[in-house]
C-alpha cells in the first residue's frame, strides 16, 4: 500500500487487535510511551517496557497489570544515553530466550536537550541528544532486526517531530536528531522492502501534554493540549495489522496545527 493512502488517525482498534504480539517500547516509563504501552497491552499485546528509571518503569508495569489483569508484560532497564554494545546484545538475547521473536518496536524515548541557537549550543548536550534520539534508535533496531525478521508481521515505528520535518530556530540537536529519524526511516524501509516482512514508519505525535512539552513550552496552557491517552490509536495502527504493507511513511497522530 502507498503510505500516502494510509491515515492512522482514523483507526479504531478492535478489542484484541494485537493479541499474541510481542511489542517493545522505549521511553515506556512516562508520557506517550507509557500510554501506548498500556493500550497495546489492553489490546492483547505482551509488552516489553524499556526505560532508564526502574521505579517509574515498575509503576508503568503495575498500571498494566492493574488495568488489564495481565502479568505477561516485562520491563527492561536500559539507559539509552550510556548503553554499550553488550547492553543491546543482552536485551536481544533476553527477548530471544523468552519470546523467540519480536513483532513490534516503538522508538519513543526522547531527550529535548536545550533550546539555544546553534552558535551557542554546547557540544556535550548536542552529543547526548543525538545519542538518545537517533543513534540509540539505530543501534536498537540493528540488534533487534533478526528477531523482527522472525515475526510473520513486524512493525518498527520511530518517533519524529514537526521540527524534524522543517528546521526551526533554537531547536538545535533535537530538530537535527528528528530530521535524522525521518531519513533513517526512508533508508531502512527501502533496504527492507521486498526482502522482509518488516515495515518501518515514523509517527509525529504533535503537541501532547507531557513533561517534555512542558520543558519546551513552559508558559503554554497545558490544559489545552491533548493527553497522551487520547492519541494512542494511531500508534496501534502503525504497530499492528492495520498497517500491514505500509512502509517508509511519516505520519501524524493529530491534525497538523
Ligand atoms: P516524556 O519526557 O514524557 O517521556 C520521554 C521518555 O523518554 C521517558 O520515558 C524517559 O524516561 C525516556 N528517556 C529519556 N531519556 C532516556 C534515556 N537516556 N534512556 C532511556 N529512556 C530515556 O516525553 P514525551 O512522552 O512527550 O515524548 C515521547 C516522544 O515523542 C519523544 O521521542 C518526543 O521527542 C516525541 N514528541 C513529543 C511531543 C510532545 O508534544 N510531547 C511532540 C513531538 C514529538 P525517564 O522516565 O527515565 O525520564
Amino acid at each position: 500500500m502507498n503510505p500516502s493512502a494510509f491515515d492512522p488517525r482514523t483507526h479504531q482498534p478492535a478489542a484484541a487487535e494485537l493479541a499474541g504480539r510481542i511489542i517493545a517500547i522505549t521511553g515506556a516509563s512516562a508520557g506517550i510511551g507509557r500510554a501506548v504501552a498500556l493500550e497495546c497491552a489492553r489490546h492483547g499485546a505482551t509488552v516489553i517496557l524499556i526505560g532508564r528509571d526502574e521505579r517509574r518503569l515498575s509503576d508503568a508495569h503495575a498500571d498494566i497489570e492493574a488495568a488489564c489483569g495481565r502479568t505477561d508484560s516485562t520491563l527492561v532497564q536500559l539507559d539509552l544515553e550510556n548503553a554499550l554494545a553488550g547492553d543491546y546484545d543482552a536485551l536481544a538475547h533476553a527477548i530471544h530466550e523468552r519470546f523467540g521473536r519480536l513483532d513490534g518496536l516503538l522508538h519513543n524515548a526522547g531527550l529535548l536537550g536545550r533550546l539555544a541557537p546553534v552558535e551557542y549550543y554546547d557540544v556535550p548536550t548536542w552529543c547526548r541528544v543525538l545519542q538518545v534520539n537517533l543513534t540509540a534508535a539505530f543501534a536498537l533496531t540493528q540488534v533487534l532486526l533478526p528477531l523482527l525478521k522472525l515475526s510473520a508481521d513486524a512493525a518498527v515505528v520511530f518517533t519524529g517531530s514537526s521540527v524534524g520535518r522543517v528546521g526551526r530556530p533554537n531547536w538545535g540537536a533535537y530538530a537535527v536528531s528528528k530530521a535524522g529519524i525521518e531519513n533513517l526511516v526512508q533508508v531502512l524501509a527501502a533496504e527492507l522492502a521486498g526482502i522482509t516482512r518488516v515495515r518501518v514508519n515514523a509517527i509525529n505525535p504533535g503537541p501532547v501534554r507531557t513533561q517534555m512539552r512542558r520543558q519546551a513550552y513552559p508558559a503554554e496552557d497545558a490544559a489545552a493540549l491533548p493527553l497522551p491517552e487520547s492519541l494512542t490509536a494511531p500508534y496501534l495502527a502503525l504497530l499492528g495489522p492495520a498497517s500491514r504493507g505500509v512502509t517508509g511513511g511519516s505520519f501524524d497522530a493529530q491534525a497538523v496545527r
